[in-house]
């Protein structure tokens, strides 16, 4: 116990019991209705789907509707599942409420609400009444369903169109295989358990499955998982095996990150990220994920390449999992050879999550099609800038300078009059379209239409509004 001077303004230190939970609506329990009786009351529609919600979880339902509708009989009908449902035609009484598990009632006056709940209470029988909160003792809430990974969602009755709307968020982020690594986990325990482990090397065990799984969502987990598993026990001191993902940022709306992307966010322990990437980007990671900026911009203070694969490097040979985070594409203008070929070299296991470049973000924000059936049929990325800084000269400008392209430039704030200047000599007319887009999918994107041979009065020579991206070419007029 640590005591507290009076007055004298100075603090000492304290072991204090922080209160670590915010209050809750409702605590949310998991009900195992497996081969238990409920009760279940009403005809409706509504009632179908309780019958069917408490079947799969392997209740044995008693179902009891004088007057049942056609989606109750149908589902009656049709019904195999785990738990077995029996109609009784005829309505709810008192007495069928001894020994249940749980009941649900579908009535339609609160008179019979009040009822219900009664005759459950007196047997001890936990209630729910649908629709009517005030009667309930436990509430029905969205599922996710990875079973046997089952999340739930409650607003406690505020705002349920806003719990639906929350659940299909997390069914788009759960990939439906965690529902194999959740039954691996389940028939691997004993296993795990039997080994008489301490603590710490089975919460290791634990850890390095989670991360496999994060990792290989999309594929079953197998017996040599297992055996990789278990034999890392016993290498007490051994590295972990690190890793680096390659994953596209998208070029800043935060809402064009893949789902992949953002589970490689969220299982990372490190993150280097260039300069372009947006703020709302980095949100989307872990909290505990280390964040390292290694900006790489055009006339900028920037990171060696070489400092950055050495850090690359060194991070996943301390067994993190690093995600090289870059802008738009990684395969696109992004070195990403170079730092892939030294994950090569050193045997580090690396993977690729696209993302959406900036020439489709500034398309689509634009409300552009990039090419045309006729008018444009081929569409190509260039970039402005060779290694040295200026325009390179070994470009194909027979196909630069094809009328019937989409050209999209890439890094062209410097090198654009020279580009100009070039494609005009190769024969590209001086009206056609262009267009500059800044800070593409941005809060702070700007636009500006005009004619190629206008284009080198317009393009600042650094880019002062963020990154620039010129496209050229008979779509943008
Ligand atoms: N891998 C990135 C490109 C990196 S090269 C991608 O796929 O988009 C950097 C260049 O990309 C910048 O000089 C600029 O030309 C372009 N760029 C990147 N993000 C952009 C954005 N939001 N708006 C306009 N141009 C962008």
């Amino acid at each position: 116990m640590t005591s507290f001077s009076a007055g004298g303004g100075r603090r000492r230190p304290a072991t204090t019991m922080a209160s670590r939970i915010a209050p809750l609506g409702v605590l949310p329990l998991f009900h195992r209705l497996d081969g238990r009786r409920v009760v279940l009351a009403g005809g409706g529609e509504g009632v179908a789907w309780k019958a069917e919600l408490l079947a799969a979880a392997g209740a044995h339902v008693d179902l009891y509707a004088e007057d049942p509708g056609e989606a109750v009989h149908a589902f009656v009908a049709g019904h195999a599942g785990p738990g077995r449902v029996v109609l009784h035609r005829r309505p709810w009484s008192v007495d069928v409420m001894p020994g249940a598990a749980l009941a649900v009632g579908d009535v339609a006056t609160d008179a019979e609400a009040q009822a219900f709940r009664c005759a459950a209470r007196l047997a001890g029988v936990t209630v729910n009444v649908v629709d009517k909160p005030a009667f309930c003792d436990v509430q029905f809430g969205s599922i996710v369903n990875r079973s046997p990974l089952v999340i739930g969602i409650s607003t406690d009755g505020a705002a349920p169109v806003f719990g639906q709307a929350i659940r299909a968020r997390i069914e788009a982020l759960l990939p439906e295989g965690f529902r194999r690594w959740a039954e691996a986990a389940r028939a691997w325990r004993p296993d795990v358990q039997a080994r008489d482990l301490a603590f710490r090397a089975r919460r290791r065990f634990w850890e390095a499955f989670t991360a496999l799984a994060l990792a290989r969502p999309d594929e079953a987990p197998t017996e040599a998982d297992r055996a990789t598993l278990l034999a890392s026990l016993d290498r007490e001191d051994e590295a972990a095996a690190g890793a680096v993902v390659f994953v596209g940022a998208g070029p800043g709306d935060p809402e064009l990150v893949t789902l992949k992307a953002v589970r490689a966010l969220q299982s990372a322990d490190v993150i280097l990220y260039d300069d372009l990437v947006a703020p709302g980007v980095l949100d989307l990671a872990r909290r505990e994920a280390r964040r390292i900026a290694v900006g790489k911009r055009g006339g900028r203070a920037s990171v060696a390449q070489a400092d950055i694969v050495a850090a690359l490097l060194a991070e996943a040979a301390a067994g993190r999992r690093v995600v090289r985070l870059k802008g738009g594409d990684p395969s696109v203008f992004g070195r990403l050879s170079e730092e892939l070929d030294a994950c090569r070299a050193a045997g580090v296991p690396i993977e690729i999550v696209p993302g959406v470049t900036a020439a489709f973000g500034a398309a689509a924000s634009l409300g552009l099609s990039l090419t045309h059936r006729t008018a444009a049929p081929r569409l190509q990325f260039v970039t402005a800038r060779s290694p040295d800084g200026v325009l390179p000269d070994d470009l194909n400008w027979a196909a630069l300078a094809d009328a019937a392209a989409t050209t999209a430039v890439y890094m062209g704030a410097r090198a654009i009059p020279a580009l100009v200047a070039r494609l005009l000599a190769e024969g590209l007319a001086p009206d056609t379209p262009a267009l500059l887009v800044a800070a593409a999918t941005t809060p702070a994107q700007s636009h500006r239409r005009c004619l190629l041979a206008d284009l080198p009065g317009l393009v600042p020579a650094e880019e002062a509004e963020g990154p620039l991206l010129v496209i050229i070419g008979a779509v943008t007029a």
